[in-house]
């Protein structure tokens, strides 16, 4: 590809989405504008995957920063998309690039609708894993946990969540809560080794005990199943709390139990039992509840997109075209679509999380945005070229009108050298993070001067 006929593409959100759309379409030639809500680029790579895993989390980095040193991607942190926000989609759409991707992730909140879920000690895991992992807005609020968890969930962000509260937290007992039985659990082996140390093995027999009967009516063996979910807690990290960790199985949260002053001091649950339904199973609910003591709620059940982007949203996901395309990968799935119109939206495409919430892990949403790639070259191949220094005039035009703060790779590099000496100065697990948009950004401004 030559300069004449190279696009413009603007990528919304450097999560590993993004940057795979970034990195492919670069590759390719292209420019490619990235603009993302955080100062820093990463995504759930930088502000969710757990602190700890400095390994995955370094060697995405470092991808990372491979593609942002390119002189055809120009990045913008500090830029958020959406109604009342830097920009909005339309203002996206008026600036003349080839096309739009949408990977901003599923930044919405899923809620279960569960009375009482306002109380004090109630708490969504988004919010809970972006506080560990200091996002700014979140790192430097206080989250009073208790010290009995309850958890509902049964996925690697509930194992995550369980990690910091029994090994930063040092609450003395974490529950999942789980809607089905054992056999449904979610979580990979792997990820519970980081706190298998703590399993509370008394509690989990007694627990296959209650359910035994249930579990056998769909051909599951109580023992069995117990021997495979306990076989698994092997290779266990190092214990460095005594609390203790446990699960209730086949229960669904049907209240928030709160004392006088809104405090949460329990759950009322609801016994569901088991029925076949293809090749898997639904919990029903079996209208006898029962009160189960804590003292916090976490919400570990997945999240939904933020509709105030401001692309047509049913349901918790952005609507894509439902007219199969026939090409592999299907095209339909990456376009936006106006059902109002019935009409894709021309050069507005989706990837990642932005298009199938809370689906996989870093590789998934990596391939995503490779597909994604692939799908806009496509759509590009037929386009009059675009002129980026026109595109990032007009662009750099709007920030000023909107106020806005963006940050640059020179202002990346300022907040990189700082982070390196800051190592190991303050209290956050595993790397130094900043705790503020406020102090990075008076840094950016102090660096470049
Ligand atoms: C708690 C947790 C732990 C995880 N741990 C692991 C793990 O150990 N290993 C693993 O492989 N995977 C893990 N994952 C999964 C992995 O993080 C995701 O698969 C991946 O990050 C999804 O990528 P994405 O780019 O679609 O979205 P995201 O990573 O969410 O990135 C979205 C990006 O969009 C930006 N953005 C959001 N809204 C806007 C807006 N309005 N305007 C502009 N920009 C916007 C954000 O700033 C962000 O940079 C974990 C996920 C969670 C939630």
């Amino acid at each position: 590809m030559n300069a004449t006929n190279a696009q413009v593409i603007i990528v919304v959100g450097a999560g590993p989405a993004g940057m795979a759309v970034a990195s492919s379409l670069a590759k390719a030639g292209h420019e490619v504008i990235v603009l993302n809500r955080d100062i820093k680029f990463g995504g759930l790579a930088e502000y969710g995957i757990f602190p700890a895993k400095l390994k995955l989390r370094g060697g995405l980095k470092k991808q990372y920063w491979d593609l942002l040193q390119q002189p055809n991607v120009h990045y913008f942190g500090n830029i958020t998309i959406g109604n009342g926000n830097d920009l909005t989609v339309e203002d996206l759409r008026g600036l003349g690039a080839g096309a739009i991707v949408f990977s901003s992730g599923a930044q919405g909140t899923k809620s279960i609708g569960v009375e009482g879920d306002s109380a004090h000690g109630v708490f969504h895991a988004k919010d809970v894993v972006f506080h560990f992992n200091r996002l700014p807005g979140y790192g430097d609020r206080p989250f009073e946990m208790g010290k009995h968890v309850a958890i509902i969930g049964v996925g690697d962000v509930m194992v995550d969540i369980s990690r910091w509260l029994i090994n930063y937290k040092k609450v003395e007992r974490v529950t999942a809560i789980a809607r089905r039985g054992p056999v449904e659990r979610k979580y990979n082996p792997k990820e519970i080794r980081s706190v298998c140390s703590n399993m509370d093995l008394d509690g989990i027999a007694t627990e296959f005990l209650r359910i035994k009967d249930r579990l056998a009516a769909v051909g599951q063996n109580a023992d069995d199943v117990r021997k495979g979910l306990t076989e698994e807690f092997t290779k266990c990290a190092p214990k460095v709390s005594d609390a203790k960790m446990g699960f209730q199985f086949l229960a669904s949260p049907k209240r928030i139990l709160a004392d006088g002053h809104n405090q949460v001091r329990g759950l009322e649950l609801e016994e569901n039992k088991l029925e076949p339904k293809g090749d898997d199973t639904a919990a029903v609910g079996l209208k006898q509840y029962y009160e189960f003591p804590c003292d916090s709620v976490v919400f570990a059940v997945g999240d939904k997109v933020d509709p105030s982007l401001g692309l047509p949203y049913k349901n918790g996901v952005f609507v894509t075209n439902p007219n199969k395309t026939g090409n592999d990968p299907d095209d339909a799935l990456f376009q936006a679509y106006d059902e109002t119109t019935n009409q894709v939206i021309d050069g507005v495409f989706l990837a990642g999380w932005a298009r199938k919430a809370s689906e996989g892990l870093v590789g998934v949403a990596k391939r995503d945005g490779d597909w994604c790639a692939e799908v806009v070259s496509r759509y590009l191949a037929t386009k009059v070229p675009a002129n980026v220094t026109a595109v990032l005039d007009t662009l750099a035009t709007l920030f000023k009108a909107r106020k806005s703060d963006p940050v640059d790779v020179k202002g990346l590099h300022v907040l990189q050298s700082v982070e390196k000496q800051r190592q190991g100065e303050t209290d956050c697990i595993g790397e130094f993070k900043y705790a503020s948009t406020h102090e990075m950004l008076e840094l950016v401004k102090k660096g470049k001067a």
